[in-house]
């Protein structure tokens, strides 16, 4: 695989014909994304395309607003782990993942860069791996 959206060189080329075209469309359109099945992507690349399907809507929302909804979402992956379901449980981690992306978009937070600086590897508490705090 050459990129999480290309699975040959002829969809490389689409693709920067596609961002050349329109470089808004940096990553893919969603037509694409149709054609070619996204197996694989990169915190940022999820938290990007969050950003093109919803930012406008979510901007409108405000921050408040999208705290609420992602509360919301954790509240429903809380029942589903409780009714012990994993399809239903897969469903509500994908909606809790792309609610904190939409609010870190709204908010101007890059998560993969949050993420990796703070656990960079070990606990940001104990600096260990595996932690070894007594919590
Ligand atoms: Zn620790």
């Amino acid at each position: 695989m050459l990129c999480p959206f290309a699975e040959s060189s002829d969809d490389v080329i689409k693709l920067l014909l596609l961002s050349w075209l329109s470089p808004e469309y940096l990553a893919v359109p969603a037509e694409h994304n149709r054609i070619i099945p996204v197996e694989s992507m990169h915190i940022r690349e999820f938290q990007e395309m969050m950003k093109r399907l919803y930012f406008e809507r979510d901007t409108k929302r405000g921050t408040k607003g999208n705290c609420s909804w992602l509360i919301d979402e954790i509240r429903e992956l809380e029942e589903t782990l409780e009714k012990n379901k994993k399809e239903e449980a897969e469903q509500e981690f994908a909606d809790v993942l792309a609610w904190l992306a939409s609010l870190a978009n709204t908010v101007g937070i890059d998560l993969e860069k949050a993420a990796l600086k703070k656990y960079d590897c070990v606990c940001p508490k104990c600096r260990r791996c595996p932690c070894q705090c007594s919590f």
